[in-house]
């Protein structure tokens, strides 16, 4: 058996401590906070003008949300507390137009967020001996990197493919005997469609886990991918803003995913009110960060919709467990695992002059993987009725939506009038994807 922790004392800190702890880093973080323009100026209006006003972690609650519309604003350098030279590493955002958002890390934040990481590898009983095949992209997004240097921390040994390539995917998982897959749970089940074709059956592989993350699922299908390739699946939640992945994780126990209170203020509010909602109560997740000296964020609103699980759990950890997330309150789409918005693809599909003034966007499965299709209305008047011009106008959207939103789309031409035509609220988005 595997060590059942990765850091026995801090995991299982008693609740009174572990507010003290939280006290004393949110003090910390203030002063960190207070060193950014936008910060200084916003908490200097809330009466902050040093972590000495941070009596209370109540005091938290008087300070101002931060969207992702202030990160945008604050691109590049307003969010920035420490000096260019002690950052190691840049993160940004996927799924924005225009402006990323950008969290930094001291080498310190990345040590410490790498922590973050081992203690939800040893919550699933994974250890040493385990060989894990690290199959989410690595690059800006959080996903590979993130994990990696975690599964590294642990000492287990890591085979860092990134995503893509299912045939190479399936042979080295054969060929070094992979035990952990970190995977989306659409590539995944990709990844089964594709076993036979790739001359393998399940009892050909050594799987035991997989680590499912970076996009919405259904326990349903957890259970499925469980099933097809008789595996543990945990569920990994995290955001490019609270780092990435580490920010919560199922134990061995498999209901609710801890969220490291040590490392992250929670907050659920219901996003019309701003209220905080009651015990158990489904709302919008609200972090604080508490350890990430070179990109504090305070109550930052992430769109995601849970409820946290009030109570212990078997395991003994003494960190809260949120729920699956359940939904989010933006427009924003995740299309195997990437994040985009719809306002994306009208910005690249609108700076084509033949485009006429209707569009719309499909999401369908196609096997086990999300399948967009932009269905666009052209001017015909500008065709000559030459196959080859629509051919390459088609071609054209393809590549610039790709460039644009890292999804290869279907791209569908339709004469003037012919797609719906709505009086009201225009409905761009038509999603058929059916949560398992
Ligand atoms: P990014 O900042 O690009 O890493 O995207 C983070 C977003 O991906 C989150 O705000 C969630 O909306 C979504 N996400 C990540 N992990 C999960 C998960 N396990 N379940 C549902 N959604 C997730
Ligand atoms: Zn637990």
């Amino acid at each position: 058996m595997e060590k059942a922790y990765w850091n026995k004392a801090e995991e299982t800190l008693e609740r009174s401590a572990l507010r003290k702890l939280q006290l004393k880093r949110l003090r910390q973080t203030i002063d960190w906070a207070l060193r950014t323009p936008f910060y200084k100026a916003r908490l200097r209006k809330s009466g902050i003008s040093s972590s000495r006003d941070i009596k209370h972690l109540d005091d938290l609650k008087a300070i101002p949300f931060t969207t992702k519309d202030d990160l945008r604003e604050c691109y590049p350098y307003g969010l920035l507390s420490v000096g260019l030279k002690d950052v190691v590493r840049v993160h940004t955002s996927s799924g924005t137009t225009g402006t990323p958002t950008v969290i930094y890390h001291t080498k310190e934040d990345i040590f410490r967020w790498t922590d973050l990481v081992a203690r939800c590898i040893v919550a699933t009983g994974a250890g040493k001996k385990d060989i894990f095949q690290n199959m989410m992209s690595y690059g800006m997004f959080t996903g590979g990197l993130g994990l990696h240097y975690g599964a590294e921390r642990v000492g287990m040994t890591v085979i860092p493919i990134g995503s893509g390539n299912t045939r190479r995917q399936i042979q080295l998982m054969h060929d070094f005997k992979t035990t952990i897959a970190h995977i989306t749970p659409s590539y995944m089940l990709h990844l089964y469609s594709k076993l036979a074709e790739a001359g393998f059956a399940v009892s050909d592989l050594s799987l035991k886990k997989a680590y499912l993350g970076a996009e919405p699922y259904s326990e349903n299908t957890r259970k499925k991918i469980e099933e097809l390739f008789g595996v543990d699946a945990y569920n990994s939640y995290g955001l490019s803003e609270m780092n990435g992945p580490g920010v919560s994780f199922e134990c061995v126990y498999k209901r609710g995913m801890h969220v490291w209170e040590d490392a992250y203020i929670i907050e659920v509010i219901d996003p019309r009110t701003l209220e905080e909602t009651p015990a158990e109560q489904e709302g919008e997740i609200v972090f604080t960060t508490l350890t990430r000296s070179a990109t504090p964020l305070l109550r930052y609103r992430t769109r995601d919709l849970a409820f946290i699980y009030e109570g212990g759990c078997k395991c003994g950890r003494t960190h809260r467990k949120i729920s699956r997330i359940t939904g989010r309150t933006d427009d924003m789409l995740i299309i195997n695992g990437v994040n985009v918005y719809p306002s994306q693809v009208e910005e690249v599909i609108m700076r084509i002059p033949q485009v006429g003034t209707n569009y719309q966007i499909y999401l369908e499965k196609e096997g086990s993987l999300d399948k967009l299709v932009v269905k666009v209305e052209i001017y015909s008047k500008m065709f000559k009725g030459d196959l080859r011009e629509l051919d390459a106008l088609q071609e054209r959207m393809r590549e610039d939506l790709c460039a644009s939103i890292i999804i290869n789309p279907e791209i569908e031409l339709h004469e003037p009038g012919s797609l719906p035509v709505f009086e009201g609220k225009a409905k761009r988005v038509v999603d058929t994807r059916q949560k398992l």
